[in-house]
């Protein structure tokens, strides 16, 4: 396992705007880059970098995209059309670590890419602009992922007023109050709602404003234990992000897990920090969620059992380039399993400096 220690990047500032700054120069100083990697059989458009991939050394010379367009949300994010050397994270950090282990002929670790870029741009300063942050990046992969309406969403307060409160049902099975208000579940008691008789779990956006879908577990025995609102795509999204993300600010760090209850039982423990994958699979449009919070350290807290570890290894590989990663293992199949003083003493020592 990996050191327990936090890494820093520079003090002055929050670790996430240093990581999307480290980003942005790495950006303005594209061509040097590529330049540095010997990479030379491309064009430039207004919006790309085209050429041929240089990662696994491809013929089809348009085959690898950079996307150099300020305006884009996908700024700085390259894909290889043939090969898919892009998959998982595709950020600046995730090219510079391919190109780096494909000159050096060794595998690099997060830590050795991250100092090779502060190197390499140690003479640089960029303006630190609307594009290089988590602006609107919700809502175009709503737009993408989603048939919920972006406008006429509900607020956080006409999503209450829908629900009954408290939630017995978890209430009954160790979550406190407090949790349960906080992360607004409540009952739906409307005949005429899809999720009648239902725990309902709200997801709102990344400014944890407006409710972007939700799901519901039943409390009355249906044989569909866990319902999505329909048109909502529950794997394209994290459980708390909005909430999270206020967090990841302050300490740098983003911890996944696997369900809504691991995040309340983490809450309750004091660690607000954490996200849900809505199960075992973490999608592209998570892994670009991921990018655009500017986390450098991604803790993978998936449950203990064999889809949990294949999702582990699985967040390995995709996001080794551009986060330094640590692994929880929890003694429970799950951490919604656990009683708050078990997190206390099992899981909080291993998260020391992460939340
Ligand atoms: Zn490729």
């Amino acid at each position: 396992m990996k050191s327990r220690e936090t890494m820093t990047i520079e003090s002055k500032e929050s670790q996430t705007q240093n990581l999307l700054r480290l980003k942005a120069k790495l950006m303005s100083q594209i061509f040097n880059l590529l330049d540095y990697f010997e990479v030379q059989d491309y064009f430039t458009t207004d919006v790309m970098i085209i050429g041929s991939c240089p990662v696994h050394d491809g013929d089809n010379p348009q085959a690898f995209n950079i996307n150099i367009d300020p305006s884009s949300d996908y700024y700085g994010s390259w894909f290889c059309n043939t090969k898919h050397c892009h998959e998982g994270s595709n950020d600046i950090l995730s090219l510079v670590g391919e190109l780096l282990a494909k000159k050096s002929g060794r595998p690099f670790s997060f830590v050795e890419v991250l100092n090779f870029c502060k190197d390499f741009t140690k003479n640089v300063n960029v303006e630190f602009t609307a594009n290089i942050s988590r602006q609107d990046t919700l809502s175009s992969i709503l737009e993408k992922n989603s048939k919920t309406q972006i406008k006429g969403r509900y607020t956080r307060s006409q999503v209450r007023s829908r629900l009954k409160y408290p939630c017995s049902y978890y209430l009954d099975r160790g979550f406190s109050s407090d949790a349960l208000d906080y992360f607004d579940v409540g009952v739906s008691e409307d005949k005429n709602s899809e999720m009648y008789q239902r725990a309902v779990f709200p997801i709102y956006d990344e400014n944890d404003e407006y409710m972007i879908g939700c799901v519901g577990r039943t409390i009355c025995g249906d044989s569909k234990k866990w319902k999505n609102k329909k048109g909502f795509n529950s794997a394209s999204f994290f459980y708390n992000y909005g909430k999270a993300i206020k967090e990841i600010d302050r300490c740098g760090t983003i911890i996944l897990v696997e369900g809504q209850g691991d995040v309340m039982k983490l809450y309750m423990a004091g660690v607000k920090n954490a996200v849900g994958m809505f199960g075992s699979s973490l999608s592209d449009s998570q892994v670009f969620l991921l990018q655009k919070s500017g986390a450098l350290n991604v803790v993978i807290m998936s449950d203990n059992d064999d889809a949990g570890n294949k999702v582990r290894q699985e967040a390995h590989e995709k996001l080794k380039y551009s986060f330094n990663i640590h692994d929880v293992i929890t003694p429970a199949n799950d951490v919604g399993d656990m009683e708050p003083s078990q997190i206390d003493s099992i899981i909080k020592p291993q998260l020391k400096g992460l939340y």
